[in-house]
């Protein structure tokens, strides 16, 4: 059930679907992703789709965790990333794998404190979790080289723009009102003229990014 075998069948299911950056499909083709989900649903970890994983929420489709962190990490070195939304701590886990350090805020304490369990079970020591609100970011720990929201906001969340590096980036789902798209945006270098620019990568579908704590 949790074979090599299956993580590989994921990977190669990965690749065929058009990812290329090794080091992500790696990333995913080592990582557990049966200890991210209940028992009960052990044996559907290595599909390639959501999962419940209680709260309403999901563990993140195999597939968009890996598009969404080869968004993040083609446009150039990145060593410290905020994620918004830790959920089970999968993608989390996969960011850790591949920077220098990860920060990640939930809104929801039972699920981030079961994140934290499982993460701390792995012996990631270059993850750090907050139970709060993501959408303001972390400021104690800004700048962040990239930024990764894994819940659908309905624009740019301006205090987690100003939280982005020169040349740092941010993928997010965005709900632009006819469906979700994937975006990714830059912050330009350049003193006071910096700007923004961004891209829509793909359609996707995500939970709602909400304001506050539950
Ligand atoms: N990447 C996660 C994984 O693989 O398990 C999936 C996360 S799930 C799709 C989105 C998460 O974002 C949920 O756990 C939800 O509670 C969280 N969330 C929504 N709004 C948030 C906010 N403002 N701050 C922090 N977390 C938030």
């Amino acid at each position: 059930m949790t074979s090599l075998r299956t993580r590989e069948r994921l990977a190669q299911r990965l690749l065929a679907a058009g990812l290329e950056d090794d080091a992500v499909i790696e990333a995913l083709r080592q990582l557990p992703r049966h200890l991210f989900v209940e028992e009960a649903l052990a044996s559907r970890a290595y599909e390639d789709s959501s999962l419940p994983i209680g709260w309403g929420q999901t563990i993140s489709q195999p597939y968009m965790v890996a598009r969404m962190t080869q968004a993040l990490l083609e446009a150039g070195p990145v060593q410290t990333v905020l994620e918004v939304g830790t959920g089970s701590g999968y993608q989390t886990a996969v960011l850790a794998a591949l920077v220098r350090r990860v920060y990640s805020v939930e809104r929801i304490s039972s699920l981030q404190a079961r994140a934290e369990q499982r993460l701390r079970a792995l012996k990631l020591r270059n993850v750090r979790l907050r139970y709060g609100d993501g959408s303001t970011g972390w400021t104690e720990y800004a700048p962040f080289d990239g930024i990764l929201v894994t819940a659908a906001a309905s624009g740019i969340p301006r205090r987690l723009a100003e939280q982005l590096a020169p040349g740092g980036r941010m993928v997010l789902p965005i709900d632009c009102g006819r469906g979700q798209v994937l975006v990714r945006l830059v912050k330009k270098r350049g003193g006071q003229r910096s700007g923004y620019q961004h891209e829509v990568l793909e359609p996707v579908t995500f939970v709602p990014l909400l304001g506050g704590v539950a």
